[in-house]
């Protein structure tokens, strides 16, 4: 397994449509592998494919918290086939926009369908933080990144934050 850079706003690829994954391969669960390290090292909660450069609808995410076990999940082209009409509010963050956290409302509770890490279908309703981080995931995967829910003023003060953190680390 290895850890990949992970691409932050505003890089052009983060608005990239991602692709269906035709077959689950080895090759799959190789880069599946790669997102779930590279998460865990940022450390983060959920990782789309395209945040580290791959256009492909694949979504890895661990919501457990500190002190549980691990809680993986991959998910390979997932679709969300039905949302409730109740919307809930979590304070979000992105790996590919560090160190910004902003509110965004989201259905409470969406039905996913999906296939898992050995390209089985799995289908399910998720409510609380899990459909909040889906809905972000699978944003990704349509080139949305959470800050651009926000006002043009908040998003462009979040691009210049992160291009300072950027410019930041690189000289250290
Ligand atoms: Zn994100």
């Amino acid at each position: 397994m290895t850890v990949r850079p992970i691409l932050t706003v505003p890089n052009p690829i983060l608005k990239q449509i991602s692709k269906p994954v035709e077959k689950v391969t080895d090759n799959t669960r190789r880069l599946m592998d790669d997102m779930l390290e590279t998460m865990y090292a940022a450390p983060g909660i959920g990782l789309a494919a395209i945040q580290i450069g791959v256009p492909s609808n694949i979504i890895v995410m661990d919501l457990a918290r500190d002190e549980e076990k691990p809680k993986v999940k991959y998910f390979v082209n997932p679709e969300i086939l039905e949302v409730v009409e109740n919307l809930s509010t979590y304070e979000e963050g992105c790996l590919s926009v560090p160190d910004v956290f902003d509110t965004v409302e989201r259905p409470e509770k969406v039905k996913l369908t999906y296939l898992d890490y050995n390209g089985k279908r799995v289908t399910e309703w998720c409510e609380g933080l899990y459909a909040t981080c889906i809905q972000h995931e699978m944003d990704h995967l349509k080139g949305v990144v959470f800050i651009d829910y926000l006002s043009r003023l908040k998003r462009d003060r979040a691009v210049k934050k992160v291009q300072k953190f950027n410019k930041l680390k690189s000289e250290n």
